[in-house]
């Protein structure tokens, strides 16, 4: 059966298996923008709301605008709404101004086909957008929608380190925060101890990429056999769902399916009575370290992420894009990598801003010839669209 965990302070039990929108079946058509396959879409969420799952998350950007019409007609039929919870975010890009903020929370809600959403988010929030957000008081707008009964309850999305986390959840009583978290990630992004410092404040965690954009779900050979003989016969997504579940904290984790078979094996995972807060031994912790190691040992750019090579004239944020190549290479697939390039492309940042100044490179501890690396991570993460 469905494991399910509390949600936070808010009192909700949700399944620990959330289904993300992020990555519903495409229709692909040969242009660059692929459609939802409507028809495998509601089929998908309707399974996983018939079969135990009561979390969908999603946002007003997925989909190009397209993912919550989706889930909010997916889930109008046979009173599926009334037994999930939805959780959405809004994006500081598409608050241009503040009457945006309501406009595209009625957008949304119209969308959906919901008069109330159970979790509002800011989207992505992150170092370089917090101050914007405070200063335009963006929480005490979502304050008044909350007091007006449109959403029950304020979290939001961050990608980031410890020091900013830290920040944004000492600035307010939150009521949930969703994170990138999966075994390669501990000690990258939000961390074990941001998770158990957000825990202690009764904030609900959501866990997002726990499979990091599926990369994780398909392991090398090298990893495979730590794996196997660490426990003979747990398939690596298992690995990887372990990992995350072990974290008494973690309210639910997302995992974006997109067919009714990888639902099947995620719930069947789900529902093992083994797998829950502190599942993992000390011989299994120290599998998923060696794991990690296996995986940094298939890095393309030799970056260690040190900062030196900081500022660069043109702001091009050049570990973060070596960061996201490494991804794309190590994996075999960059469609995770690419997204989170469209990012760094709309905040400036990214290797096409590099005039090749030849600043950077001398102050290289690892000798990266990074102009012409940025050229090549350019070429391979360029192009998403969403
Ligand atoms: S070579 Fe490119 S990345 Fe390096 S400092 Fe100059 S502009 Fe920035
Ligand atoms: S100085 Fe070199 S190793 Fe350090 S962040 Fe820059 S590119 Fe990476």
């Amino acid at each position: 059966m469905m494991q399910y965990r509390a949600y936070g302070k808010l009192g909700y039990e949700v399944s620990a298996l959330g289904l993300g929108c992020m990555r519903l079946p495409r229709l692909y058509d040969g242009s660059a923008q692929a459609r939802v396959d409507r028809e495998k879409a509601y089929e998908l969420i309707r399974c996983a709301a018939d079969h135990g799952v009561n979390y969908f998350d999603t946002a007003f950007s997925y989909h190009n605008g397209d993912s919550e019409s989706v889930l909010g007609e997916a889930l109008a039929a046979d009173g599926r709404r009334a037994r999930v919870k939805i959780a959405t975010k809004q994006p500081l890009r598409a608050m241009h101004t503040q009457s945006d903020i309501r406009r595209n929370l009625e957008a949304t809600l119209r969308k959906l086909r919901t008069d109330y959403l159970d979790v509002y988010l800011i989207h992505f929030i992150s170092a370089g957008n917090w101050g914007e957000i405070k200063e335009r008081k963006i929480i005490a707008e979502f304050e008044r929608f909350r007091a007006e009964g449109l959403i029950r309850a304020i979290g939001f999305s961050y990608h980031g380190s410890l020091p900013a986390f830290r920040d944004i959840l000492a600035y307010y009583p939150w009521d949930m925060c969703q994170v990138q978290q999966n075994l390669l990630d501990v000690d990258k992004e939000v961390t074990a101890e941001a998770i158990r410092l957000a825990g202690d404040k009764g904030c609900a965690l959501v866990i997002m990429e726990p499979l990091r954009g599926g990369g994780l779900a398909v392991a090398p050979p090298p990893v495979l056999e730590i794996y196997e003989k660490a426990a003979a016969g747990r398939g690596a997504v298992e690995w990887a769902f372990r990992h995350v579940l072990d974290y008494p904290a973690v309210s639910t984790v997302l995992s974006g399916m997109t067919t009714p078979e990888q639902l099947r094996e995620n719930i069947a995972v789900f529902s093992r009575p083994d797998i829950g807060p502190n599942c993992l031994s000390a011989a299994e912790k120290d599998a998923l370290r060696r794991v990690k190691e296996v995986y940094e040992s298939l890095t393309a750019v030799p970056c260690t992420n040190c900062e030196y090579c900081l500022p660069c004239p043109q702001n091009v944020n050049i570990p973060d894009v070596f960061d996201m190549y490494n991804e794309g290479v190590m994996f075999g697939a960059f469609d995770q990598p690419k997204r989170k390039y469209m990012f760094t492309v709309a905040a400036g940042q990214d290797a096409s801003r590099c005039a090749a100044c030849g600043e950077c490179a001398p102050k290289c501890p690892q000798s990266i010839p990074i102009s012409q690396t940025l050229a090549t991570a350019h070429e391979a993460l360029r192009g998403w669209i969403e």
